[in-house]
């Protein structure tokens, strides 16, 4: 049964685009996207431009209109998950301008109850609740690690000894994670990896300087390891979910940037831009897949491609202010899809 589901998710790459809802503060009396109810389409139009010329039409596997629920959410994803402990690498991704939702689907709104967690939550309890179902016949072992990688440079979120600087083995690990010494906790339960993610988050801001709001100009990647062995025969899969909220895609003005800044921005270009050209490759199928222009897709190279299955959220925002960013953004997941 969990095969079939797992089938139903056609191809290895999928691409969701949710649209947010409007924000309090947003002048909502107008919108740049109109969207079909089920068929994947969304339409932005150009508010410089009236009529046909003005509007570009952008196709997805699903689109997520601006009441879709966080369970909403999750549902279709869930066999994604659920081929995790069938041994599969997964990665889900979020990508967008800051402020378009990225986080808020990954991990929910700030003080989440279960009703708003984002798909971190759910993926995990669903982790353990189909691995406790399948005990009499396998046993799993859960572990989580998580990672940061900021100006291509990647930081253990979880060391005890404050957030260490790591580097890349290249050779192929049998985990999909080319990170061999980011510290790995066994975990329990869901409620064991909360309250990890909830130490990560905190490293990760105490990293942050003063006004600078290092979340939005990092790539943060959860990976939970699952192995498991057949009870019967003694056999052992491994499967990984890296949960991955990107930096924020925004284009930062070159002429105005200096400093930090324009590092900073250079260093999320590139590595954006190098994981559209990969999944770009992927998608068709080329011979070679260029894994090596950064950190983030050499960190993932195992979890990309091959056997493993993608998924993209590409968030956008509703307003018409946000028109540009949409369209750079629409654009990049034209590319991937
Ligand atoms: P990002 O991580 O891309 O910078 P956030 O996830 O922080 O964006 O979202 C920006 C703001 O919008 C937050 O206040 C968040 O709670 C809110 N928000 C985003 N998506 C939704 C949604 N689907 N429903 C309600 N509020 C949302
Ligand atoms: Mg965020």
């Amino acid at each position: 049964k969990l095969f079939n589901e797992v089938q139903e998710l056609k191809g290895n790459i999928r691409v969701h685009c949710r649209i947010r809802p409007f924000l309090p503060g947003e002048d909502q009396t107008s919108t740049t996207i109109e969207y079909g109810s089920d068929n994947g389409e969304l339409i932005l139009e150009n508010p410089g431009k009236q009529g046909k010329e003005g509007k570009k039409l952008f196709k997805f596997n699903k689109v997520l209109g601006p009441s879709a629920s966080q369970d909403e959410v999750f549902k279709d994803i869930q066999p994604l998950i659920r081929s995790v402990l069938d041994g599969y690498n997964v990665c889900i991704f979020a990508y967008g301008q800051t402020g378009s939702g990225k986080t808020y689907t990954m991990t929910g709104p700030e003080n989440a109850t279960e009703m708003d967690w984002g798909v971190n939550y759910r993926a995990l309890n669903d982790l353990f609740h189909i691995s406790l179902s399948r005990r009499d016949t396998i046993m799993y072992e859960v572990s989580v690690q998580m990672i940061e990688i900021y100006n291509e440079q990647i930081h253990d979120l979880l060391s005890t000894s404050g957030s260490k600087k790591l580097g890349i083995l290249n050779a192929s690990q049998p985990n999909g994670f080319a990170v061999p010494d980011a510290t790995k906790h066994l975990v329990n339960s869901s409620s064991d990896v909360i309250e990890l993610m909830g130490i990560g988050l905190k490293n990760r801001s105490i990293g942050a300087t003063a006004l600078n709001e290092r979340s939005s100009r990092s790539h943060s990647i959860v990976t939970i390891h699952i192995q498991g062995v057949d009870l019967k025969t003694g056999a052992t899969l491994r499967g990984a979910l890296h949960l991955v909220d990107l930096a924020g895609s925004e284009r930062v003005d070159r002429s105005a940037a200096t400093g930090d800044r324009l590092k900073e921005a250079q260093h999320i270009n590139k590595s954006l831009s190098a994981l559209g050209d990969v999944i770009f490759s992927l998608s068709q199928k080329n011979a070679h897949v260029p894994y090596r222009n950064s950190k983030l897709t050499q960190v993932l190279q195992n979890s990309l491609g091959g056997h493993a299955k993608t998924l993209m959220f590409v968030q956008i925002n509703p307003d018409v202010s946000s028109y540009a960013e949409t369209l750079s953004t629409l654009k990049f997941a034209e590319r991937v899809s």
